[in-house]
């Protein structure tokens, strides 16, 4: 459990908040440094009030509509959550099947009816661009929780935060970051490793030879020139890894479930594994897990993946603060 301590990031107003008022929220592109100091130190603040007084009135009146056409527990909860903790309310609509999506209705559609009753939407879709799509039909805020292969930008920035939090705010520069897993349709690796491009970081992905970075990732992380390898094996990169970045191969993006069966087991991260690791660094997984960490290690301090999820919260009451223009 993270405990409080004095704000390691920049203080209040000493970046251009206003800019956030109505904004967007849909890829890691769209950050730069200065707005992670300022999102962290927002998100940090915010976890001392949660710690404080569990819920305030920042947000009072304002509604979020929760769209979800994919199946979600901790980006769904953890939003609805993060609105309640400053106050506000939830529409959550996670069962398309009840709403007007089942009668054949488009996702523009869908968007200006719940913008007519809400303040921000929150959206989860399968298909890559389908929060630009949303975001083009909305007058008001649009966050991309997740466009099915493509990125999963709050994800990436509860990560970092996470490694902020974890590691020390100072000592992103110089990290060596290994993602592990499904590298290939794994949408949190692809928003991650193009939000770590923003420091100077080794990348070092291990993947099963099916399930690459995408090249198009790659090229972007090369155009930053921030070095990065590919691996077949963790043996030679875990020693020196300063984040290890567990993912589960993402069984509904595989047309051919032969194809799943190959690889679903193809990395398991133990307590024997991990004794070649550093004894200062972070396991993190974006969950759920499905068997790629082994709930012998969830005891061993490293295992930062459920704390992870707390800072998730933070991260997300800080973004809502800011698009409605509390923060
Ligand atoms: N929860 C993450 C996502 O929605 C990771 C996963 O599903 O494997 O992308």
């Amino acid at each position: 459990m993270p405990t409080e301590s004095q704000s390691p990031y920049l203080p209040f107003g000493e970046n251009n908040n206003a800019d956030w008022y109505g904004k967007d929220i849909l890829s890691v592109k769209q950050f730069n440094r200065a707005d992670l100091e300022y999102i962290f130190g927002v998100a940090h603040e915010m976890r001392g009030m949660v710690e404080r007084v569990g819920t305030f009135d920042l947000l009072k009146g304002k509604i979020l509509a929760n769209l979800f056409y994919e199946p979600s527990t901790r980006t769904a909860s953890s939003f609805m959550a993060a609105m309640q903790r400053l106050g506000g309310s939830v529409i959550a609509i996670n069962e398309v099947k009840y709403s007007s999506v089942s009668k054949g209705e488009s996702l523009p559609d869908t968007i200006r009816t719940l913008e007519s009753y809400t303040d921000v939407i929150v959206l989860r879709h399968p298909e890559v661009g389908s929060a630009a799509i949303a975001a083009k039909a909305a007058k008001k805020p649009v966050i991309n929780a997740g466009d099915g292969v493509g990125e999963h930008p709050t994800q990436a920035l509860l990560d970092l935060f996470t490694i902020f939090e974890e590691l020390g705010t100072g000592k992103v520069d110089g990290l060596t970051i290994t993602l592990l897993g499904d590298l290939k349709y794994g949408r949190t690796v692809h928003s991650l490793a193009r939000l770590l491009t923003l420091f100077d970081v080794q990348l070092n992905y291990v993947s099963p030879d099916i399930l690459p970075m995408p090249k198009e990732v790659m090229d972007e992380v090369a155009a930053k020139n921030i070095p990065q390898a590919e691996y077949d094996s963790l043996d030679k990169v875990l020693p020196n890894t300063d984040v290890l970045y567990v993912t589960r191969v993402q069984k509904e993006r595989f047309e051919n479930p032969a194809e799943y069966d190959k690889v679903k087991g193809a990395f398991v991260v133990d307590p024997e594994i991990m004794k070649a690791a550093k004894k200062e660094m972070i396991v993190m997984h974006p969950m759920p897990r499905v068997g790629e960490i082994s709930p012998e290690f969830d005891d061993d301090p490293r295992a930062a993946y459920f704390r992870q999820m707390e800072y998730g919260l933070y991260v997300r009451m800080a973004l809502l603060a800011m698009v409605l223009g509390k923060a």
